[in-house]
């Protein structure tokens, strides 16, 4: 498949590998938030976590956590940041899904987005609109 990190997974692609097993692959970003930002992803080509099926899901929270530990004592960090963006809206450039885990250190300055307040009902609504959505 076209898709760069299915290059990266097949090593058409040379990346900076952290860590692989049968079903995901971890590698440096090639633009790090902060030293030792890392991409996991599925091995598999699925377009994001919405597409991914469930039996998937188990071990991917598993390798991911087992790297961000890894991360958090490789490089010394004081907190691990785990971000995904799901379709363009979100954020996401690289239509092959992909966790973003990012090695956080005190006083680093990030901030994550801007946070605003409901209306009054407003909550009770939208909190309506998603729980009529659960399949
Ligand atoms: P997104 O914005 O889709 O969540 O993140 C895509 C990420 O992939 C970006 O942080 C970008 O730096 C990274 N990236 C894009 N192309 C490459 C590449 O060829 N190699 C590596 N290692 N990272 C890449
Ligand atoms: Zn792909």
């Amino acid at each position: 498949m076209d898709c760069i990190f299915c290059k990266i997974v097949r090593g058409e692609i040379p990346s900076n590998k952290v860590y692989e097993n049968k079903n995901f692959f971890a590698f440096l970003d090639i633009g790090p938030v902060n030293r030792g930002h890392t991409l996991i992803i599925p091995k598999k080509h699925y377009k994001n976590l919405l597409e991914m099926p469930e039996e998937e899901l188990k071990g991917y929270m598993e390798a991911i956590q087992k790297v961000s530990k890894a991360i958090l004592q490789g490089v010394n960090a004081d907190g691990i940041s785990i971000n995904m963006s799901n379709e363009p809206a979100a954020g996401q450039v690289v239509m092959h899904a992909h966790f973003h885990i990012i090695p956080r250190l005190k006083n680093d300055g990030l901030k994550l987005w801007p946070q605003s307040r409901y209306k009054e009902g407003e909550a009770e609504e939208i909190k309506n609109k998603i729980t009529n959505s659960l399949e």
